[in-house]
């Protein structure tokens, strides 16, 4: 039994890499890249309580920007093994439940130093190939904010086992933080390694045990996730990951009376249907289920008047193009000022010309590839409607190939018309659509960028006046969940700035903060009387 009350490790935010051309870090991990690229094909299992398990039905893995060449295969699953996956994880429930809180946070510790060391490396290599991300996307995301996730989580998880009630004389008031009566099931999108890891750490660090989809785009990354979990000593069962289609897992989990709770990062599509077959099967359920969704993101940079042009145009390209505009908080329109518009419109178009394009091995290239052809057909097919309107002009960029890679230009479109199709609906790829406003309508444009979109995800304001920043914070207070005065509306840090953002955007339970850690707990408060009653009869009784 514990003889102590630990204190955990302050946690820092994992310094980032410059990667600066020529340095040993960049060549160690382009070396890596290559040892990766050019190795046997893997076959990557099923990981299913102690077992790995392979099936027949093998499916191909390849980078984007590269996608002829074969990188292994992953073993496709079906209902027989998410029905194992939920077993593995039941059986796994009480002993990790039971576990002293320190020892699973030393896993979840150990975890980070391995990924900061060794794994390092070999986790952003992985990303680098799966997701086509350039060094530096892939070491701010593969890297630093999964080490942040483990190492700020388990101070949050201290925090929360540490909030106790008060205890009048003659008794002791005890709040015990459980975990949820029975599994949780993370479905993760392709985007950010670091979320697919999170969606999984966050509810076990609390004491549950977690089914795992990843998505299939993923799965090369996601092997590589596992393997950390596994060398950082997480027990087996506690998170078992099942790479099967999403309605069949999604069918027998929503059906299965110990689901506790859906931890979620994708599209709102389908996070609204996941939540519409939870609530229809409600009466199956031990407990209601937890539901917790981040999902997409029209997300805007407004600029005043006041604001200086290159900063916006730095905001803009950017917010909008760094990972091929495939993250979640990617700026996706942005509102200029007459006065302005032109000088920002003209440095955002000397930025484009000079990004170059291509696989994330040649360091140089500050634009990869999107993630694969469903992608690519998807905002070819948004650049090809852009190009027959009347209302919108393609100002730069406009061209794609997936000859070689899923390559799209990154492209910029202003349109006259600030409720055109792509100033309202998610592309998720590297466009962004421009509205120039009369410089005089400030506030009308606040109001109507408020209502353009259903999402409320991040944004940005650029100003150099007081009252205008003022102004703006107020009246779009719930046009985003993360809101950033003069800098772009990308990059959240795990303890800097707690992600998530509320309407169609989810539930905004803040991605790497206490908030989301304590969705996965359901509390027994316990109340201890030293000395009980002895007679039933109250003092005004007389
Ligand atoms: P997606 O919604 O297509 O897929 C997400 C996951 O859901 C995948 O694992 C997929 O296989 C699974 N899935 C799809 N249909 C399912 C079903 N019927 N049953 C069970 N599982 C199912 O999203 P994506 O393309 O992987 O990711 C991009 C989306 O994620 C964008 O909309 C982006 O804005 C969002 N996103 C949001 C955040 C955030 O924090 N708000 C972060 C990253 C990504």
């Amino acid at each position: 039994m514990p003889q102590a009350i630990y204190h955990v490790p302050t946690p820092v935010n994992e310094p980032v890499n410059p990667y600066l051309p020529g340095s040993k870090a960049t060549e160690s991990l382009l070396n890596k890249y290559k040892e990766m690229y050019n190795q046997e094909p893997i076959d990557v299992p099923m990981y299913i309580g102690s077992e790995e398990v392979r099936t027949s039905d093998k499916r191909p893995m390849s980078p984007p920007h590269d996608h002829k060449k074969v990188l292994g295969h992953f073993n496709y699953g079906d209902g027989t093994h998410v029905d194992a996956a939920i077993n593995a994880a039941l059986d796994a429930r009480e002993a990790w439940a039971n576990l002293p809180w320190e020892q699973r946070a030393a896993v979840f510790l150990k975890a980070a130093d391995l990924l900061a060391g060794p794994f390092r490396d070999k986790i952003n290599a992985a990303t680098m190939l799966a997701q086509s991300k350039n060094v530096m996307q892939a070491e701010i995301d593969a890297a630093c904010e999964l080490v942040d996730f483990f190492k700020f989580n388990v101070a949050y998880v201290t925090q929360i086992y540490n909030q106790q009630p008060e205890s009048q004389p003659g008794m002791w008031n005890r709040l015990e933080y459980r975990p949820l009566e029975g599994f949780v099931f993370a479905i993760s999108p392709f985007n950010f390694t670091s979320i697919c890891a999170n969606l999984c750490a966050a509810p076990a660090m609390m004491g549950n045990v977690v089914v795992w989809k990843p998505a299939e785009s993923q799965v090369y990354s996601a092997q590589v996730i596992m393997e950390l979990f596994k060398a950082a000593g997480l027990p087996d069962g506690v998170i078992n990951m099942v790479t099967a289609d999403g309605p069949t897992v999604g069918d027998i989990v929503f059906k299965h009376k110990e689901f506790a709770g859906l931890h979620f990062t994708g599209s709102s599509a389908v996070f609204k249907h996941l939540w519409k077959e939870i609530g229809s099967n409600l009466d199956l359920y031990r407990s209601y289920p937890r539901i917790v969704g981040e999902t997409g993101g029209k997300d805007f940079i407004i600029a005043h008047k006041s604001a200086v042009a290159k900063e916006v145009a730095t905001g803009i390209s950017r917010g909008a193009f760094e990972f091929q505009g495939q993250k979640c908080s990617a700026a996706s329109r942005a509102y200029l000022p007459s006065n302005i518009a032109g000088e920002i419109i003209e440095y955002v178009k000397a930025d484009v010309a000079t990004f170059k394009m291509g696989s994330p091995e040649d360091t140089s290239n500050f634009i990869n590839a999107v993630i694969d052809e469903k992608a690519f057909d998807k905002i070819a097919g948004y650049i090809d409607y852009i190009k027959e309107q009347e209302d919108a002009e393609i100002v730069a960029g406009g061209n794609y190939d997936k000859s070689t890679g899923y390559f799209i230009e990154p492209t910029v479109v202003v349109t006259t018309n600030p409720k055109f199709r792509t100033m309202c609906e998610e592309i998720f790829g590297p466009v962004i659509t421009l509205y120039v406003y009369d410089a005089e309508d400030f506030e009308g444009t606040l109001a109507l960028l408020d209502e353009t979109s259903e999402y409320a995800l991040t944004g940005a304001i650029f100003s150099q006046d007081r009252y205008a920043i003022d102004l703006a914070s107020k009246k779009l207070e719930n046009a985003a969940g993360n809101f950033y005065i003069n800098d772009k509306p990308t990059g959240a840090v795990v303890g800097q700035q707690p992600f998530g953002g509320a309407r169609a955007s989810g539930t905004n339970d803040k991605a790497g903060s206490y908030l989301n850690l304590l969705r996965w707990v359901s509390p027994r408060t316990i109340k201890e009387t030293f000395v009980p009653a002895q007679d039933y009869r109250y003092p005004f009784l007389g």
